[in-house]
């Protein structure tokens, strides 16, 4: 039986890895998904056949009332609400490391084999796996907050808060030598609580002192601390398997952190350390004088018939708005006039890495008609219309023109270098970062009112 298992888990990593492999690109995505779920199911498989030796009917319970919560969840949430969901998904992987972590050291018969060195190093793995997932769990549940609007959006900024963040390390670092100690003589429970305690105040204080526009980074940076989580919880169980994909999970987490913090020109060190230092981050949105132009529907179309080149902008009002399906009848409809038409995505538009291509992807676009901003960013000049659909944050010239601007040195795309600029959405108000956009006074920028699904209609409507 064991070597069915170490056969089976081999084979679900293999999958794991192929999923990651699809999943780094649109075409390949889908298959991407399968391998996964398929990986998946041989793990669950072999983990409950081969592995597990009693109380099955516990863990079935458990695996069905999950299932259904799972389902239902699923089922109810919206496509704008799949950020809040990955990130409270995110806390639970941590609420598990911490939860076996304690069961590890509670159960005596779970390290009544281990002795000497390898006693020590089972402890060390106890307070490592609990102090990530209390980390990962503390920090999700604040992000899932600050996703869900249900906490504000502007970083706490804590006096003294980098001595702060080193208190706690040093104060985990002591606790740990701690129970190290007392663990050896068959106790520890005090200094194990209290590290819990240090790092659940350490993800609070982490993610509140994040700005809203810096969010990308810290959703991305917890995806990785839930596959540390992971992998620390499968050295605490011996789970061979828990290791490897616990380690794919934050080892590509934490690349992705690194593309993200690329994207927002930040430095990966000053987010772990909890907010961003150099120039940006005074909170303060720059005040914009001037008057903005409100332009119709018709006005729109007539506008987009004469161009020879339109960029579409997408942003996260297009995914309010559910707009994808009739930006695509709108592309098609120009492209059938001789229009030629791009798509140009900013890395963290909308709430969670690759928003807008799964919103494309989902409404069938094309895909090399998608560019990403640092392929198409230089072609701005040559473009006659640029259609910004609900986007805000990503198209704000403060970001380069305003030091002092809460985003100041956040790549954008630079659509006022086009030669028109038409803005779709509700109202004058700020986006996620709450900073106001220039963009909208600019003298070749034109705003088309209201919701931006309504509004693509009323354009396509003029332009049949
Ligand atoms: P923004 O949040 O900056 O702007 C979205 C704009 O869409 C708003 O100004 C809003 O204006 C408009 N809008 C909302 N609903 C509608 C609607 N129904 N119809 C038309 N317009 C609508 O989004 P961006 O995509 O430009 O930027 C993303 C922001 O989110 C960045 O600050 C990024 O850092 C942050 N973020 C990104 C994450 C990621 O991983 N991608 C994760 C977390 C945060 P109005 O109300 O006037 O309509």
């Amino acid at each position: 039986m064991h070597g069915l298992v170490t056969v089976s888990y081999l084979a679900a990593i293999v999958l794991f890895i192929l999923a990651l492999g699809g999943l780094s690109h649109q075409e390949t995505a889908r298959r991407g998904n399968y391998y996964g779920i398929l990986g998946m199911g041989m793990a669950l498989l072999a983990t409950i056949i081969g592995v597990v030796t009693r109380n099955h009917w516990i863990l079935i319970l458990g695996m069905v009332a999950g299932g259904v919560v799972g389902l239902g969840l699923a089922r109810k949430v919206k496509m704008t609400q799949m950020p809040e969901l990955v990130a409270i998904l995110h806390s639970l992987v941590g609420l598990a490391a911490v939860l076996v972590g304690f069961a590890a050291f509670l159960d005596p018969d779970a390290s009544a084999h281990f002795e000497g060195a390898e006693k020590t190093i089972h402890d060390v793995e106890i307070y490592l796996g609990i102090l990530i997932g209390a980390v990962t769990l503390s920090g999700s549940v604040v992000a899932f907050g600050k996703l869900s609007g249900r906490v504000g959006g502007k970083p706490l900024m804590l006096p003294a808060r980098h001595w702060l963040n080193l208190g706690l390390l040093v104060l985990a670092l002591w606790f740990g030598r701690m129970f190290l100690a007392q663990a050896a003589e068959g106790g520890g429970t005090g200094p194990l609580v209290l590290m819990t305690v240090i790092a659940l105040l350490f993800g609070i204080h982490m993610v509140m002192a994040i700005g809203g526009a810096d969010m990308p980074v810290v959703v991305s940076m917890l995806n990785s601390y839930s596959g540390w989580a992971a992998a620390a919880t499968g050295f605490m169980l011996s789970n061979d398997l828990l290791i490897v994909v616990g380690a794919l999970v934050g080892s590509s987490g934490a690349i992705l952190s690194y593309i993200m913090c690329r994207a927002m020109n930040r430095k990966f060190l000053a987010v772990i350390a909890g907010g961003f230092g150099g120039g940006s981050g005074k909170g303060a949105a720059t005040g914009v004088a001037g008057e903005a132009v409100a332009v119709s529907a018709e006005e729109t179309a007539n506008l987009l018939a004469a161009a020879k080149e339109v960029m579409i902008v997408p942003g996260y009002g297009m995914a309010v708005a559910q707009a994808q399906h009739v930006v695509f009848e709108l592309v098609k409809t120009l492209r059938d006039q001789g229009v030629k038409v791009r798509f140009g995505i900013h890395p963290v538009a909308g709430r969670m890495p690759g928003h807008m291509n799964v919103l494309l992807a989902e409404a069938k676009v094309p895909y090399d008609i998608v560019f990403e901003m640092d392929e198409i960013n230089d072609d701005f000049p040559a473009v006659d219309v640029s259609v910004v659909i609900g986007a805000n944050d990503i198209v704000n010239p403060s970001a380069q023109e305003d030091a002092d601007s809460p985003i100041a040195g956040m790549p954008v795309l630079e659509v006022w270098k086009g030669r028109k600029t038409i803005v779709l959405k509700r109202s004058m108000a700020t986006g996620y970062a709450g900073v106001d956009n220039p963009l909208f006074y600019k003298e070749n920028t034109r705003m088309l009112f209201g919701d931006a699904r309504e509004s693509l209609e009323g354009v396509l409507k003029s332009l049949k």
